[in-house]
Parts: structure tokens; C-alpha cells; sequence
């Protein structure tokens, strides 16, 4: 609890529609503050890295074929418990089953491409924001 940082994507499969802004929105009205932000193409080997621990799974492979499928962003959520916010307002990994109102259920198109990546936990989220940006990138 307290103030903390999460790791969020917004997917190839919500940039592709150019939902951005929208997703960015509903972020911030539920308090998170976008304190890093930056657009890539990730390649095989980092969505490979970045998705190890599903390594064994057997959409493993379509998975890391879709986050490479197009442009993502990479972002660092500051806020109140934002962790556990942030799951909320993404909602359950299906977009079938998300609760109305959130993310997934709004723009999620499967269970694989469903907009949006969130930390689960204080020790990913710490792993994920360093992954990707430099402490100097991160301005709150
Ligand atoms: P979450 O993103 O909600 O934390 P997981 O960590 O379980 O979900 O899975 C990581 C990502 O792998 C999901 O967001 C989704 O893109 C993909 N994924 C999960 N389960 C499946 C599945 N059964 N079939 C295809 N892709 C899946
Ligand atoms: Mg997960």
C-alpha cells in the first residue's frame, strides 16, 4: 500500500486501433499518473524475456509472435496502491469474463490481444519498470 509504481503495456492490438489516448484516460481518472511513457517495436528476444515465466505455456509462442505483431507502449503508473488499481482497471485476463467498464472488456479483442499488460505483484513490477527504463526516464 502507499504510494508505488507498476509496469503497464498498452498492446499491438490496442495501438493498431489507435486507443492510446483512450486507455491513457481511464488511467488517469482512476489516479493513476503516466511518469514514464515511451512507444517501441519489442523485439523476439525482449518479448521472449519479458514473458519467461509463461515460457512453458502453450500459447507461449502465438504470445510472443502477437506482442511483436506491432507497436506497443511501455509505461510506469505511479499512484495510490496502483499495482492493485491498475488490475482493476484493466480487468480479468478474458475480455469475456472482465467486469464492465474496465479495459479489457472495453477494447479487448481475446484472451491474448487484450490491450493491456499490468505488474501482478510489487517484485514484477520493480523487475518489469527496469527492464525497460532507466531510473533517469521515470520522472513523478
Ligand atoms: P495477465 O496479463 O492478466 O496477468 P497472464 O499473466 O496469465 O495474464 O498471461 C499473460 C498474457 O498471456 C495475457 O495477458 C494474454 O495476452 C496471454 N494469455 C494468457 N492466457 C492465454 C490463453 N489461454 N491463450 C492465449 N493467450 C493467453
Ligand atoms: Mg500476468
Amino acid at each position: 500500500m502507499g504510494i508505488e509504481r507498476t509496469f503497464s503495456i498498452i498492446k499491438p492490438d490496442a495501438t493498431r486501433r489507435n486507443l492510446t489516448g483512450k486507455i491513457n484516460a481511464m488511467f488517469e481518472e482512476a489516479g493513476l499518473r503516466i511518469v514514464a511513457q515511451k512507444r517501441a517495436h519489442l523485439t523476439k528476444a525482449q518479448a521472449e524475456t519479458f514473458y519467461a515465466v509463461h515460457a512453458e505455456r502453450a500459447f507461449f509462442n502465438d504470445l510472443v509472435s502477437f506482442m511483436t505483431s506491432g507497436p506497443v507502449v511501455l509505461q510506469v503508473l505511479e499512484g495510490e496502491d496502483a499495482i492493485a488499481k491498475n488490475r482493476e482497471v484493466m480487468g480479468a485476463t478474458n475480455p469475456a469474463t472482465a467486469d464492465e467498464g474496465t479495459v479489457r472488456k472495453l477494447y479487448g479483442e481475446s484472451v491474448e490481444a487484450n490491450s493491456v499488460h499490468g505488474s501482478d505483484a510489487p517484485e514484477t513490477a520493480a523487475e518489469e519498470i527496469a527492464f525497460f527504463f532507466a531510473g533517469a526516464e521515470i520522472v513523478g
